[in-house]
């Protein structure tokens, strides 16, 4: 290993050169020798440091003694009922994608899990040789935080199972099933679970940082409706938390998110739910400040069986929508009411009576057709970059910056969304669940979206410039699931006063932080 120089080779050439285990640490190994200020981490041996972008910012690349080789490899490979992908696989390159187009990580392994025991297995090979370890639920984050860099990717996608139980009113979902399977198999039992409003996201990431969607004010978060998960730990145990069973840490994963082990297996209360009247209400944006201020009023008197997300959008150009409105920038609500049908048009008719929408496409519909009703918009591989904020007040000061913001919509993709997150969800006690903005009324999300990877920096500066100027009318922190990676400062906002309680779970159980590839919460001191 001594014999190439690493100030004179490429960092890819140093990966090259290297058949061990390589690692991109955050501080330098050969502190005092080369330009670096960083302190030296505990590692058994060094290749060498290669400054990449200059003295402030320092890539250092180990290398450890303890080798993953060929033979280690197929061990493995072969202990698994599941398939194990590596890089020269033809596979790789498809496997390591995840929704979001902007995220391009390359790990050196993904272990598509099977079952538990593979899982056991994946996450105890992870341990034994020191890996960065990511968990694929979905594959939705924003972030891209269930695919990490030169590390083991424990996929869950094949532990899809949906098992719904009519007479007890549950669905068991497995660690990797998306909310559309889960809909599917609840909805013959004329039951739902309260998930998301894209049915191809993950059970696994959406429920563990909390869950908002069309249920929300009538049955709360996707976690107020969490019964029990299985779950694979960072030593390798499997354990169920529940309320009677390992309570500290069935607190802590409704909304401590990946923090705390590989969930296999969630059971969730479902809800008499088959056929909704919902759907999309659109105006002009001419109207938009008239329709926020209407909508704020309106939404919080109405009954919890009312669901209602605001949004500012780009009409599609094609069908199902009207010729006249394609690709017209307008305000809109999604609706959900899941009373009593009769009643539907009778709660419908201030709406409608208020001003009149330019497009009204709401109407009775099975909740599964509902919950994928967006999908076609949204096909995988996209550009995403979110910026978020909770919201207690929707003030007059801060409409009129909705307006100016929502009309600069920059792509057809892109969207703004005000999700209600009371009703229900707010009679949950702050502690009750990690997910303590309970008194909030909304999750604000700014999203940039676009197919073309050149609008990439045209997305993210709307969205930030949009978050910046609502940022000061906002309750601090944010939902966990619609933010990037944002440093610890953020994710301390998001969790408030619970965030020392999770950390003293995470330091009882993951106490070397092995599960860090997530919006992370450090053990306890
Ligand atoms: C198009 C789109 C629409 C969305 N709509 C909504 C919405 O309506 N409501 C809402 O609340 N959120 C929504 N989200 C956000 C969504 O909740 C998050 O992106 C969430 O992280 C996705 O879960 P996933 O399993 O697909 O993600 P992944 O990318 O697979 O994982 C996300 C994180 O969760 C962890 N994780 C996933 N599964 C497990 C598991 N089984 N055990 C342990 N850790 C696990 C991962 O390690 C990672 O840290 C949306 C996202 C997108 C892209």
């Amino acid at each position: 290993m001594s014999a190439f120089d690493p100030k004179r080779t490429s960092p890819s050439g140093i990966v090259a050169l290297l058949v061990g285990r390589m690692r991109r640490w955050s501080s330098c190994p050969l502190s005092g020798q080369c330009c670096c200020p960083m302190q030296r981490p505990k590692a058994k041996s060094w290749a060498g440091c290669y400054p990449v972008r200059g003295q402030a910012e320092c890539a250092i690349f180990g290398y450890e003694e303890n080798m993953l080789n060929e033979t280690t490899i197929a061990t493995f490979k072969s202990s698994l009922r599941g398939e194990l992908i590596k890089q020269s696989d033809t596979r790789y390159d498809t496997a390591r994608k995840v929704y979001n187009g902007m995220i391009d990580r390359r790990p050196l392994l993904i272990a598509n899990c099977a079952d538990v025991a593979d899982v056991i297995t994946a996450v105890k090979f992870g341990r034994d040789h020191k890996l960065v370890v990511s968990i694929r639920g979905g594959g939705h984050n924003a972030a891209g935080l269930s695919v990490c860099d030169d590390g083991l990717v424990i996929d869950l996608g094949r532990i899809n199972y949906v098992h719904a139980d009519p007479k007890n009113r549950t669905v068991l979902a497995g660690g990797g099933a998306l909310w559309g399977d889960v809909d599917h198999a609840a909805h013959a039992f004329g039951l739902a679970v309260p998930a998301g409003i894209i049915s191809t996201t993950g059970v696994g990431g959406l429920t563990l940082g909390g869950g908002i969607g069309h249920l929300t004010r009538q049955c709360g978060l996707t976690v107020d409706n969490l019964l029990s998960v299985d779950m694979v730990l960072a030593d390798g145990r499997f354990v169920t938390a529940s309320a009677k069973e390992n309570p500290d840490l069935f607190w802590a994963v409704r909304g401590g998110g990946g923090n705390f082990g590989v969930v296999t297996a969630f059971l969730f209360k479902a809800h008499p739910i088959h056929t909704s009247y919902a759907g999309p209400m659109l105006w002009s944006m001419e109207d938009a400040a008239e329709i926020l201020r209407w909508y704020r009023d309106f939404i919080g008197k109405a009954p919890n069986a009312l669901n209602g997300f605001f949004a500012f959008l780009t009409v599609p150009p094609g069908a199902p929508f009207p010729t006249h409105l394609h690709n017209k920038k307008m305000c809109g609500v999604v609706w959900c009411y899941t009373g009593p049908l009769k009643n539907a048009k009778r709660v419908f008719a201030p709406i409608r009576k208020f001003k009149a929408p330019a497009l009204d496409f709401v109407g009775p519909i099975p909740h599964p057709v509902l919950q994928s009703m967006f999908d076609p918009i949204f096909p995988p591989g996209l550009q995403w970059y979110w910026k978020a904020d909770f919201v207690r007040d929707l003030s007059d000061e801060a409409i009129p910056l909705h307006v100016k913001h929502g009309a600069l919509l920059p792509t057809m993709h892109s969207t703004m969304h005000l999700y209600p997150i009371d009703g229900k969800a707010s009679t949950i006690k702050k502690t009750a669940t990690p997910w303590c903005y309970r008194d909030a009324k909304w999750a604000a999300v700014m999203v940039g979206v676009d197919p073309d990877p050149a609008n990439k920096e045209k997305i993210s500066n709307w969205a930030k410039d949009y978050w910046t100027a609502l940022h000061p009318y906002s309750a601090g922190g944010a939902y966990i699931n619609f933010m990037m990676e944002e440093g610890d400062e953020r994710i301390r906002a998001t969790y408030g006063k619970n965030y020392d309680r999770l950390a003293k779970v995470k330091k009882r159980y993951d106490p070397t932080n092995f599960f860090h590839v997530n919006q992370n919460i450090k053990p306890a001191k």
